[in-house]
């Protein structure tokens, strides 16, 4: 439970006084619904005023107090702006601009007395313009106004000036807590306590020291519940699993581990034999043989007695797994099955009665597999692939489903900058593929304008007349629900049109998944040679003779994505391209994105980039909820933060793991009001 300390700040915006259920509406669009939700609405940037005796061009673009006297008006035209002509003591000119209600702007400033303006000075060609001034005073009237304005996000119905008059009521009701962070810290950085921060950066929103201190408050809630959450998770005993290499020795590799898959696998080896379960992310970038390392424990967990199951994003990537594990583990002598949604009657059955009796050792499958029904005879690992969908939740449940917890691999698909991984999976280990298998062609890649679109067809047709396969990605369409299927249907029709009906397949995320397989199939088979797809081939899928990739409306998927696309071709022998089609009008910032796609295939570099271009959630995959993690540090504060909180939460966790000495008792309130508090209740249970 909440301590009743914090509950002032959890009540409705509605007991605030002046806020009722109409007033409110406005707020709660902007995601306020709470005391604590306006205390955390920090200003996102302020204005500066300064007071001026003389206009003058180099104040250009700042806001402005200045005493003028209107001598003329003029109207631009029928339709054009009105301005008000007006001079400073001096005789300095300066336009003051109204594109609405001009009978406002005569009333306001009558020709030839004085007036106080308040708003930003612009240069208009050789003139200095106001355009609609913030604030029109006769002389003894102007209020005081304060230097520095803070400004507020908003939204229709609620005024700068009203959200900064909620800020303050809302902090009045806020109450001294005692301190969670480390006192030298506190003090080396000369931070204020929380409430003196709160009012700081709601007054002044350059106070640097506050923010930075808001911020960290923040993320040290994120990564003392995630220290919390591993702490908890290895106390709880698993079982070490000891393999004995009999199985793995029965398999035919056609190839020799890269050093890095060796190195993991020795790893992964390490942690399975500990019986405090493995919590270990497996980071590596499209292509770099993550499968096999997966198979690798999972045989090990086999060999060891135990069950391990293989949890894939997708059915199209469960079925791929299935049929590649198949197929590599014939000789073996393990029993594989799959599970999915797919799956029903006697054959969900049977695989159901085998998880039981421990006559399946390896399951592959979607979410299904960690239904409430499956019980396993004894699972042992659970290797989550390219899932970061999969968050710390669903980790945590699935740690807590089994009696002995599992040992826990996660592998993504995307390589992830640091900070990401430090705040996303800081409980977990890492390791990473480093070196890609030998032999790899680097993928030649080409931005190509969508006008171009006649040659791109004719160089596609030239590329299936020598034999080859290609990928053609249409991009989703956000305004329509069945506008992505559509768009990429009607790709495959004209396609068709062009190399006739058997050449060109379809794949969309709103097929039935058999219609899927059967497409899926003959691409993989080669009975097809262009496959065209929305995003649903974004993971894993892998087809080596396919070796040319289109990408249409390149610019509006995020790089990560580009680059997971782009990871489908170069697989096999023959040398690969991808082109990447965009629009005809674009910004600067998406010629440059797509540019940086065109020279690096480093995951790692294009993961960065995607991070500062567009957060978090689009590496991560998990556009909302990725960006929500963090609502009072900024990407740039999380990166300064992240080291020392991590340090300093795993520091407290180790001191008082507990949570029950003075500050421990803080550091709860702290979870509570960042509202990480389900990492409290793993501390009451553990
Ligand atoms: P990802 O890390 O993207 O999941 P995969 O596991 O799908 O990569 O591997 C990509 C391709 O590389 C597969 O065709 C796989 O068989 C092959 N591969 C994996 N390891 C090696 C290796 N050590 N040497 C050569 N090829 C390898
Ligand atoms: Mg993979």
């Amino acid at each position: 439970m909440r301590p009743s300390l914090l509950n002032p700040l959890f009540a409705e915006v509605e007991v605030l006084r002046g806020v009722g259920a109409a007033n409110a509406r406005p707020l709660h669009r902007l995601g306020l619904t709470r005391v604590v939700d306006l205390l955390f609405h920090l200003p996102v940037t302020w204005i500066d005023r300064v007071r001026v005796e003389q206009l003058d061009a180099s104040d250009a673009g700042r806001m402005v107090i200045a005493t003028v006297t209107p001598v003329d008006y003029r109207q631009g035209g029928p339709r054009g702006p009105f301005r008000v002509h007006a001079t400073d003591a001096d005789g300095n000119y300066v336009s003051l601009t109204f594109f609405r209600n001009p009978a406002f702007a005569r009333k306001q400033l009558p020709l030839g007395e004085p007036r106080v303006v308040v708003g930003k000075l612009e240069t208009y060609g050789q003139e200095l313009q106001i355009v609609h001034p913030d604030g029109i005073y006769p002389p003894g009237a102007a209020p005081v106004l304060p230097a520095r304005e803070p400004v507020y996000g908003l939204t229709e119905g609620v005024t700068n000036a009203r959200m900064g008059g909620l800020a303050r009521i809302a902090i009045e009701r806020a109450p001294p807590l005692p301190e969670w962070i480390e006192p030298s810290l506190l003090a080396q950085r000369g931070w204020p306590a929380w409430l003196d921060a709160l009012r700081g950066a709601h007054a002044d929103p350059a106070d640097a020291a506050a923010r930075l201190r808001l911020a960290y408050d923040e993320v040290f809630a994120n990564q003392l519940a995630l220290t919390l959450v591993r702490a908890s998770a290895r106390r709880r005993r698993g079982r070490a699993l000891a393999g004995d290499g009999r199985l793995r020795a029965k398999l035919s590799l056609p190839y020799q581990l890269t050093g890095a898959q060796a190195r993991t696998v020795r790893e992964i080896e390490g942690d399975l034999q500990q019986d405090a379960p493995m919590l270990r992310l497996l980071q590596g970038d499209v292509g770099s043989g993550k499968t096999m390392v997966a198979l690798m424990a999972i045989l090990t967990a086999v060999e060891a007695g135990a069950q391990a199951a293989l949890l894939a994003p997708t059915e199209i990537l469960a079925r791929q797994h299935f049929a590649t594990l198949q197929r590599q583990l014939s000789g073996v002598g393990v029993n594989l099955a799959i599970l999915t949604g797919r799956e029903k009657g006697r054959s969900r059955d049977g695989v159901l009665m085998g998880l039981a009796d421990g006559s399946i050792h390896i399951l592959v499958g979607t979410h299904a597999i960690f239904q409430e029904a499956v019980r396993y005879r004894d699972l042992g690992l659970a290797v989550v692939d390219e899932q970061h969908k999969f968050g710390v939740a669903q980790r945590m449940l699935l740690a807590a489903k089994a009696e002995r917890p599992p040992h826990l691999l996660v592998m993504t698909a995307t390589p992830i900058p640091r900070t990401l991984t430090l705040s996303h999976f800081g409980e977990m280990d890492v390791s990473r593929l480093d070196e890609m298998p030998p032999g790899r062609q680097p993928v030649e890649t080409r931005v190509v304008s969508l006008d171009r679109l006649d040659e791109v067809i004719a160089g596609l047709g030239r590329h299936i007349d020598k034999g080859g396969q290609a990928f053609w990605v249409c991009p989703l369409v956000e305004e329509s629900e069945t506008g992505d299927q559509a768009a990429a249907e009607a790709r495959a029709a004209a396609l068709r049109l062009r190399f006739g009906p058997d050449k060109v397949g379809v794949v969309h995320g709103r097929m039935r998944g058999p219609e899927k397989d059967a497409v899926m199939d003959a691409f993989a088979a080669g009975r097809m040679a262009v496959l065209v797809a929305t995003i649903v081939i974004e993971v894993g899928v892998d087809v080596p003779n396919a070796t040319l990739m289109i990408i249409e409306g390149a610019e509006r998927f995020g790089l990560a994505q580009l680059h997971q696309l782009r990871g489908r071709v170069g697989r096999g022998e023959g040398s690969s391209v991808c082109l990447l089609l965009r629009g005809s009008a674009l910004g600067e910032v998406t010629r440059t994105r797509l540019a940086l796609m065109r020279e690096t295939s480093d995951g790692f570099r294009i993961a960065e980039e995607d991070l500062k271009l567009r957060g978090a959630g689009e590496i991560l995959g998990v556009r909302q909820s990725g960006e929500a993690k963090f609502r009072l540090a900024s990407p740039e504060q999380v990166d300064e933060l992240i080291d020392v909180a991590t340090d300093d939460a795993r520091l407290l966790i180790d001191r008082d793991g507990g949570l029950e000495g003075a500050r421990g008792q803080a550091a709860r309130l702290l979870l509570y009001l960042m509202e990480r508090d389900a990492a409290v209740a793993l501390l009451r249970s553990g």
